[in-house]
Protein backbone atom coordinates (compact mmCIF):
# COMPACT_ATOMS: atom_id res chain seq x y z
CA UNK A 1 0.00 0.00 0.00
CA UNK A 2 1.55 3.72 -1.21
CA UNK A 3 2.08 5.62 2.22
CA UNK A 4 1.35 9.25 2.20
CA UNK A 5 2.72 11.54 4.24
CA UNK A 6 -0.12 13.18 5.71
CA UNK A 7 -3.53 14.38 5.47
CA UNK A 8 -2.80 17.19 3.00
CA UNK A 9 -1.33 15.43 0.87
CA UNK A 10 -4.01 12.95 0.65
CA UNK A 11 -6.30 15.11 -0.44
CA UNK A 12 -4.11 17.27 -3.20
CA UNK A 13 -4.03 13.63 -4.73
CA UNK A 14 -7.36 12.58 -4.65
CA UNK A 15 -9.91 15.52 -3.83
CA UNK A 16 -11.85 13.12 -2.18
CA UNK A 17 -15.53 13.09 -2.37
CA UNK A 18 -15.97 10.52 -0.07
CA UNK A 19 -14.50 10.36 3.76
CA UNK A 20 -11.36 8.94 4.18
CA UNK A 21 -9.98 6.48 7.01
CA UNK A 22 -6.56 7.35 7.30
CA UNK A 23 -4.59 4.63 9.69
CA UNK A 24 -1.02 4.81 11.37
CA UNK A 25 0.12 1.95 11.95
CA UNK A 26 2.99 3.39 13.70
CA UNK A 27 0.88 5.23 15.99
CA UNK A 28 -0.68 1.56 17.22
CA UNK A 29 2.63 0.13 17.22
CA UNK A 30 3.63 2.49 19.69
CA UNK A 31 1.37 2.23 21.99
CA UNK A 32 1.11 -1.57 22.23
CA UNK A 33 4.69 -1.77 23.33
CA UNK A 34 3.91 0.57 25.90
CA UNK A 35 1.41 -1.39 26.91
CA UNK A 36 3.76 -4.83 26.44
CA UNK A 37 6.44 -3.66 28.19
CA UNK A 38 4.98 -1.36 30.78
CA UNK A 39 1.79 -2.97 31.97
CA UNK A 40 2.74 -5.22 34.72
CA UNK A 41 0.92 -8.43 33.36
CA UNK A 42 -0.38 -9.59 30.36
CA UNK A 43 -2.65 -7.47 27.82
CA UNK A 44 -5.44 -8.20 25.74
CA UNK A 45 -6.93 -6.18 23.07
CA UNK A 46 -10.47 -5.96 23.30
CA UNK A 47 -11.31 -6.31 19.37
CA UNK A 48 -14.44 -4.27 19.63
CA UNK A 49 -12.98 -1.01 19.80
CA UNK A 50 -11.47 -1.63 16.28
CA UNK A 51 -11.41 -5.18 14.42
CA UNK A 52 -8.91 -3.97 11.31
CA UNK A 53 -7.52 -7.22 10.56
CA UNK A 54 -4.88 -4.88 9.70
CA UNK A 55 -4.57 -3.21 13.14
CA UNK A 56 -4.94 -7.01 14.75
CA UNK A 57 -1.70 -7.86 12.68
CA UNK A 58 0.04 -4.64 14.09
CA UNK A 59 -0.40 -5.12 17.36
CA UNK A 60 -0.01 -8.67 17.62
CA UNK A 61 3.67 -7.73 15.81
CA UNK A 62 4.25 -5.81 18.68
CA UNK A 63 4.05 -8.91 21.10
CA UNK A 64 -0.14 -8.50 21.77
CA UNK A 65 -1.23 -12.16 21.93
CA UNK A 66 -4.08 -12.15 23.87
CA UNK A 67 -7.61 -10.92 22.41
CA UNK A 68 -10.36 -10.28 23.95
CA UNK A 69 -13.64 -11.46 21.61
CA UNK A 70 -17.55 -10.70 22.21
CA UNK A 71 -19.21 -12.44 19.24
CA UNK A 72 -18.86 -15.82 17.26
CA UNK A 73 -17.64 -13.12 14.26
CA UNK A 74 -15.00 -11.58 16.24
CA UNK A 75 -13.69 -15.17 16.90
CA UNK A 76 -13.65 -16.01 13.66
CA UNK A 77 -12.33 -12.96 12.34
CA UNK A 78 -9.64 -12.68 14.79
CA UNK A 79 -8.48 -16.98 14.34
CA UNK A 80 -8.62 -16.17 10.28
CA UNK A 81 -6.37 -12.89 10.96
CA UNK A 82 -4.25 -14.63 13.50
CA UNK A 83 -4.01 -18.09 13.40
CA UNK A 84 -1.38 -18.15 16.58
CA UNK A 85 -3.30 -16.14 19.03
CA UNK A 86 -4.81 -16.64 22.12
CA UNK A 87 -8.64 -15.89 22.42
CA UNK A 88 -10.68 -15.01 25.37
CA UNK A 89 -14.39 -15.07 24.73
CA UNK A 90 -15.37 -11.79 27.07
CA UNK A 91 -18.91 -11.62 26.62
CA UNK A 92 -21.10 -12.47 29.88
CA UNK A 93 -24.01 -13.40 27.50
CA UNK A 94 -23.46 -15.84 24.65
CA UNK A 95 -25.06 -18.60 23.03
CA UNK A 96 -24.37 -22.50 23.54
CA UNK A 97 -23.39 -22.45 19.78
CA UNK A 98 -21.18 -19.63 19.87
CA UNK A 99 -19.62 -20.93 22.61
CA UNK A 100 -19.57 -24.74 20.95
CA UNK A 101 -17.77 -23.71 18.07
CA UNK A 102 -15.22 -21.54 19.80
CA UNK A 103 -14.63 -24.21 22.25
CA UNK A 104 -13.99 -26.89 19.36
CA UNK A 105 -13.43 -25.29 16.51
CA UNK A 106 -11.48 -21.65 16.79
CA UNK A 107 -9.46 -23.39 20.30
CA UNK A 108 -11.01 -20.56 22.36
CA UNK A 109 -10.86 -22.09 26.60
CA UNK A 110 -11.37 -18.82 28.40
CA UNK A 111 -15.23 -17.68 29.06
CA UNK A 112 -16.44 -14.98 31.28
CA UNK A 113 -19.81 -15.04 32.95
CA UNK A 114 -21.72 -13.31 35.30
CA UNK A 115 -25.17 -15.83 36.32
CA UNK A 116 -24.90 -19.47 37.26
CA UNK A 117 -27.50 -19.66 33.72
CA UNK A 118 -24.24 -19.13 31.48
CA UNK A 119 -22.01 -20.86 33.64
CA UNK A 120 -24.02 -24.17 33.11
CA UNK A 121 -24.60 -23.25 29.73
CA UNK A 122 -20.33 -23.15 29.46
CA UNK A 123 -19.99 -26.21 30.89
CA UNK A 124 -23.01 -28.35 29.21
CA UNK A 125 -21.81 -26.58 25.22
CA UNK A 126 -18.45 -27.71 25.76
CA UNK A 127 -19.47 -31.04 26.75
CA UNK A 128 -18.42 -30.72 30.54
CA UNK A 129 -14.61 -29.56 29.51
CA UNK A 130 -12.15 -30.56 32.14
CA UNK A 131 -9.53 -27.03 30.71
CA UNK A 132 -12.09 -24.07 30.76
CA UNK A 133 -10.58 -21.05 32.12
CA UNK A 134 -13.41 -19.20 33.37
CA UNK A 135 -13.79 -15.81 34.15
CA UNK A 136 -16.42 -14.21 36.77
CA UNK A 137 -17.48 -10.68 36.25
CA UNK A 138 -18.14 -8.55 38.92
CA UNK A 139 -20.41 -5.08 38.52
CA UNK A 140 -18.11 -1.91 39.94
CA UNK A 141 -18.88 1.45 39.39
CA UNK A 142 -18.25 3.77 36.61
CA UNK A 143 -17.99 7.12 38.42
CA UNK A 144 -14.76 8.08 37.10
CA UNK A 145 -15.16 7.01 33.14
CA UNK A 146 -16.69 9.12 30.53
CA UNK A 147 -18.75 6.36 29.41
CA UNK A 148 -20.39 4.10 32.01
CA UNK A 149 -20.28 -0.06 31.79
CA UNK A 150 -21.94 -0.45 35.06
CA UNK A 151 -25.39 -1.30 34.46
CA UNK A 152 -25.60 -4.13 32.16
CA UNK A 153 -23.12 -6.98 33.15
CA UNK A 154 -21.60 -8.03 36.07
CA UNK A 155 -23.21 -9.84 39.69
CA UNK A 156 -23.29 -7.89 42.51
CA UNK A 157 -20.57 -8.70 45.33
CA UNK A 158 -23.65 -10.66 47.21
CA UNK A 159 -23.81 -13.38 44.84
CA UNK A 160 -20.10 -13.48 43.57
CA UNK A 161 -18.75 -15.67 46.57
CA UNK A 162 -21.34 -18.04 45.30
CA UNK A 163 -20.97 -18.04 41.69
CA UNK A 164 -16.80 -17.52 42.01
CA UNK A 165 -17.69 -21.20 44.32
CA UNK A 166 -19.64 -22.99 41.56
CA UNK A 167 -17.17 -21.67 38.88
CA UNK A 168 -13.93 -23.29 40.67
CA UNK A 169 -16.13 -26.79 40.80
CA UNK A 170 -15.57 -26.94 37.19
CA UNK A 171 -12.53 -24.67 36.24
CA UNK A 172 -9.15 -25.52 35.70
CA UNK A 173 -8.35 -22.16 36.35
CA UNK A 174 -10.45 -19.13 37.61
CA UNK A 175 -9.99 -15.49 37.00
CA UNK A 176 -11.96 -12.20 38.12
CA UNK A 177 -12.57 -9.59 35.59
CA UNK A 178 -14.81 -6.01 35.95
CA UNK A 179 -14.77 -2.87 33.68
CA UNK A 180 -14.83 0.27 34.89
CA UNK A 181 -16.15 2.35 32.31
CA UNK A 182 -14.61 3.68 28.92
CA UNK A 183 -12.36 6.51 29.22
CA UNK A 184 -11.09 6.06 32.47
CA UNK A 185 -10.40 10.03 33.78
CA UNK A 186 -8.62 8.68 37.22
CA UNK A 187 -6.46 5.94 38.31
CA UNK A 188 -8.53 5.56 41.52
CA UNK A 189 -11.23 3.65 39.11
CA UNK A 190 -9.25 0.83 39.30
CA UNK A 191 -8.65 0.98 43.31
CA UNK A 192 -12.17 0.66 43.87
CA UNK A 193 -12.40 -2.47 41.80
CA UNK A 194 -9.86 -3.87 43.15
CA UNK A 195 -11.23 -3.80 46.76
CA UNK A 196 -14.49 -5.10 45.16
CA UNK A 197 -12.11 -7.57 43.96
CA UNK A 198 -10.72 -8.58 47.65
CA UNK A 199 -14.15 -8.62 48.92
CA UNK A 200 -15.17 -11.02 46.66
CA UNK A 201 -12.47 -13.36 47.26
CA UNK A 202 -12.38 -13.26 50.86
CA UNK A 203 -16.25 -13.92 50.82
CA UNK A 204 -15.67 -17.16 48.23
CA UNK A 205 -12.39 -18.52 49.77
CA UNK A 206 -11.33 -20.47 46.71
CA UNK A 207 -8.11 -20.04 44.42
CA UNK A 208 -7.72 -17.47 42.10
CA UNK A 209 -4.94 -17.61 39.22
CA UNK A 210 -6.09 -13.98 37.61
CA UNK A 211 -7.39 -10.90 38.14
CA UNK A 212 -8.12 -8.85 35.14
CA UNK A 213 -8.85 -5.09 35.49
CA UNK A 214 -10.83 -5.18 32.02
CA UNK A 215 -10.53 -2.14 29.47
CA UNK A 216 -11.25 1.99 30.29
CA UNK A 217 -7.53 2.86 30.14
CA UNK A 218 -8.09 6.38 28.32
CA UNK A 219 -6.82 8.40 25.14
CA UNK A 220 -6.48 11.85 25.21
CA UNK A 221 -9.47 14.03 23.37
CA UNK A 222 -10.35 17.97 23.74
CA UNK A 223 -10.98 18.43 27.19
CA UNK A 224 -9.83 15.27 28.32
CA UNK A 225 -6.54 15.15 29.52
CA UNK A 226 -5.99 11.80 31.76
CA UNK A 227 -3.10 11.62 33.90
CA UNK A 228 -0.26 9.87 32.31
CA UNK A 229 -0.90 5.83 32.06
CA UNK A 230 2.06 4.88 34.26
CA UNK A 231 0.39 6.10 37.25
CA UNK A 232 -2.70 3.91 36.09
CA UNK A 233 -0.22 0.53 36.14
CA UNK A 234 1.44 1.73 39.17
CA UNK A 235 -1.26 1.89 41.14
CA UNK A 236 -3.10 -0.99 39.50
CA UNK A 237 -0.07 -3.24 40.55
CA UNK A 238 -0.14 -1.96 44.21
CA UNK A 239 -3.17 -2.79 44.65
CA UNK A 240 -3.12 -6.03 42.74
CA UNK A 241 -0.07 -7.04 44.67
CA UNK A 242 -2.11 -6.48 47.86
CA UNK A 243 -4.85 -9.22 46.98
CA UNK A 244 -5.34 -12.29 48.75
CA UNK A 245 -4.32 -14.73 46.10
CA UNK A 246 -1.45 -17.18 45.06
CA UNK A 247 1.77 -15.87 44.73
CA UNK A 248 1.36 -17.02 41.38
CA UNK A 249 -1.86 -15.63 40.02
CA UNK A 250 -2.33 -13.37 37.03
CA UNK A 251 -2.71 -9.87 36.40
CA UNK A 252 -4.86 -8.91 33.01
CA UNK A 253 -5.82 -5.95 31.34
CA UNK A 254 -8.35 -6.00 28.18
CA UNK A 255 -7.70 -2.21 26.55
CA UNK A 256 -9.56 -1.38 23.53
CA UNK A 257 -9.47 2.87 23.34
CA UNK A 258 -6.03 2.82 24.52
CA UNK A 259 -4.58 0.30 21.68
CA UNK A 260 -6.27 2.13 18.85
CA UNK A 261 -7.30 5.82 19.39
CA UNK A 262 -4.56 7.14 17.48
CA UNK A 263 -4.33 4.56 14.65
CA UNK A 264 -7.10 6.09 13.09
CA UNK A 265 -8.19 9.81 11.85
CA UNK A 266 -10.74 10.77 9.02
CA UNK A 267 -10.65 13.29 6.21
CA UNK A 268 -14.17 14.95 5.39
CA UNK A 269 -15.48 17.32 3.13
CA UNK A 270 -17.64 20.42 4.12
CA UNK A 271 -20.63 20.17 1.18
CA UNK A 272 -22.20 23.32 2.75
CA UNK A 273 -22.00 26.29 5.02
CA UNK A 274 -24.95 27.68 7.18
CA UNK A 275 -23.19 30.06 9.73
CA UNK A 276 -21.83 28.25 11.49
CA UNK A 277 -23.07 24.64 11.00
CA UNK A 278 -21.06 22.84 8.28
CA UNK A 279 -22.31 19.94 6.55
CA UNK A 280 -19.99 17.35 6.30
CA UNK A 281 -19.92 14.04 4.79
CA UNK A 282 -19.76 11.68 7.57
CA UNK A 283 -21.45 11.66 10.55
CA UNK A 284 -23.49 9.87 13.68
CA UNK A 285 -23.92 6.73 11.26
CA UNK A 286 -20.36 6.70 10.23
CA UNK A 287 -17.40 7.21 12.50
CA UNK A 288 -18.65 10.25 14.59
CA UNK A 289 -21.15 7.73 16.59
CA UNK A 290 -19.65 9.52 19.93
CA UNK A 291 -19.16 12.55 18.59
CA UNK A 292 -23.27 12.81 17.90
CA UNK A 293 -24.41 10.22 20.77
CA UNK A 294 -22.42 11.19 23.66
CA UNK A 295 -21.31 14.88 22.66
CA UNK A 296 -17.55 13.51 22.11
CA UNK A 297 -15.14 16.53 21.40
CA UNK A 298 -12.53 14.96 18.87
CA UNK A 299 -9.26 17.22 17.55
CA UNK A 300 -10.06 18.78 13.95
CA UNK A 301 -8.23 20.67 11.29
CA UNK A 302 -8.65 22.34 8.36
CA UNK A 303 -6.57 20.84 5.39
CA UNK A 304 -6.91 23.99 3.21
CA UNK A 305 -3.50 26.03 2.82
CA UNK A 306 -4.80 28.78 1.95
CA UNK A 307 -7.33 29.21 5.34
CA UNK A 308 -5.98 30.92 8.43
CA UNK A 309 -6.17 33.81 10.81
CA UNK A 310 -9.18 33.79 12.94
CA UNK A 311 -10.91 31.11 14.02
CA UNK A 312 -14.43 30.16 14.96
CA UNK A 313 -16.40 27.49 16.93
CA UNK A 314 -18.65 25.06 14.52
CA UNK A 315 -21.03 22.48 14.89
CA UNK A 316 -21.05 19.61 12.48
CA UNK A 317 -23.94 18.16 10.46
CA UNK A 318 -23.52 14.49 8.67
CA UNK A 319 -24.66 13.45 5.20
CA UNK A 320 -28.11 11.31 6.09
CA UNK A 321 -31.55 12.51 6.23
CA UNK A 322 -31.95 12.34 9.71
CA UNK A 323 -31.80 15.27 11.89
CA UNK A 324 -30.11 13.38 14.62
CA UNK A 325 -26.83 13.76 12.66
CA UNK A 326 -25.54 16.28 14.71
CA UNK A 327 -22.43 16.80 16.35
CA UNK A 328 -22.54 19.95 18.72
CA UNK A 329 -18.53 20.28 19.27
CA UNK A 330 -18.04 22.85 19.24
CA UNK A 331 -15.11 22.44 16.99
CA UNK A 332 -12.41 25.34 15.92
CA UNK A 333 -11.81 25.68 12.60
CA UNK A 334 -11.13 28.81 10.58
CA UNK A 335 -13.56 31.50 10.15
CA UNK A 336 -13.38 31.73 6.87
CA UNK A 337 -14.19 27.86 5.92
CA UNK A 338 -16.12 27.34 3.01
CA UNK A 339 -18.28 24.51 1.44
CA UNK A 340 -15.76 22.44 -0.94
CA UNK A 341 -12.86 22.76 2.02
CA UNK A 342 -11.58 19.73 3.86
CA UNK A 343 -11.19 18.64 7.41
CA UNK A 344 -9.11 16.27 9.14
CA UNK A 345 -10.41 15.01 12.11
CA UNK A 346 -8.45 13.09 14.47
CA UNK A 347 -8.10 10.31 17.30
CA UNK A 348 -11.21 7.80 15.52
CA UNK A 349 -9.63 4.64 15.97
CA UNK A 350 -11.22 3.95 19.02
CA UNK A 351 -15.42 3.02 18.47
CA UNK A 352 -14.87 5.62 15.38
CA UNK A 353 -13.74 3.70 12.40
CA UNK A 354 -15.32 0.66 13.63
CA UNK A 355 -18.53 2.21 13.81
CA UNK A 356 -19.60 3.45 10.37
CA UNK A 357 -22.96 1.55 8.89
CA UNK A 358 -23.94 1.99 5.08
CA UNK A 359 -27.68 4.21 6.41
CA UNK A 360 -28.65 5.96 3.84
CA UNK A 361 -26.57 5.17 1.27
CA UNK A 362 -23.76 6.92 2.95
CA UNK A 363 -20.47 4.97 4.69
CA UNK A 364 -18.19 4.53 1.49
CA UNK A 365 -14.69 5.73 1.02
CA UNK A 366 -11.26 4.45 1.38
CA UNK A 367 -8.46 4.05 4.05
CA UNK A 368 -4.73 5.00 3.53
CA UNK A 369 -1.86 5.07 5.09
CA UNK A 370 0.01 7.85 6.32
CA UNK A 371 3.12 8.30 8.00
CA UNK A 372 2.66 11.69 10.33
CA UNK A 373 1.73 11.77 14.01
CA UNK A 374 -1.94 11.68 15.22
CA UNK A 375 -3.34 14.80 16.31
CA UNK A 376 -2.67 14.08 19.83
CA UNK A 377 -0.81 11.43 21.82
CA UNK A 378 -0.73 9.36 25.29
CA UNK A 379 2.91 8.10 23.65
CA UNK A 380 5.10 10.27 21.92
CA UNK A 381 7.00 11.38 25.53
CA UNK A 382 5.09 15.21 25.44
CA UNK A 383 2.91 14.43 27.79
CA UNK A 384 3.49 16.15 31.15
CA UNK A 385 2.27 14.89 34.85
CA UNK A 386 -0.37 17.22 35.71
CA UNK A 387 0.76 20.27 38.20
CA UNK A 388 -1.28 18.15 40.65
CA UNK A 389 0.12 14.77 40.73
CA UNK A 390 -2.38 13.65 43.78
CA UNK A 391 -3.91 11.36 41.01
CA UNK A 392 -6.72 10.36 43.45
CA UNK A 393 -8.06 13.51 43.60
CA UNK A 394 -7.85 14.73 40.11
CA UNK A 395 -11.79 14.79 39.42
C1 LIG B 1 -15.32 -2.70 25.56
C2 LIG B 1 -14.59 -3.62 26.44
C3 LIG B 1 -13.22 -3.45 26.68
C4 LIG B 1 -12.44 -2.27 26.14
O1 LIG B 1 -12.80 -1.10 26.78
P1 LIG B 1 -11.99 0.28 26.53
O2 LIG B 1 -12.69 1.26 27.36
O3 LIG B 1 -12.07 0.56 25.08
O4 LIG B 1 -10.58 0.05 26.97
C5 LIG B 1 -12.57 -4.36 27.48
N1 LIG B 1 -13.23 -5.41 28.02
C6 LIG B 1 -14.55 -5.63 27.82
C7 LIG B 1 -15.20 -6.81 28.44
C8 LIG B 1 -15.27 -4.73 27.03
O5 LIG B 1 -16.59 -4.93 26.83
Amino acid sequence: MHIHPNAPAVVRTFAPDEPVILNRPHAAARAARFFVEKFPGKTLYAVKANPSPDLLKVLWGEGVTHFDVASIAEVRLVRATLPEATLCFMHPVKTARAIREAYFDHGVRTFSLDTHEELAKIVEATDHAADLRLCVRIRVSSEYAELSLASKFGCDLAEAGDLLQASRQVADWLGLCFHVGSQAMSPFAYVQALDRVRAAIADASVVIDMVDVGGGFPSVYPGMEPPPLEDYFAIINRHFDALPIAYNAELWCEPGRALCAEYNSLIVKVEKRRGNELYINDGAYGALYDAAHVGWRFPVRCLNADRGGDEATFTFYGPTCDDADFMEGPFTLPADIAAGDFVEIGMLGAYGAAMRTAFNGFGQGEAVEVSDEPMASLYDGSRQRPARDNVVSLR
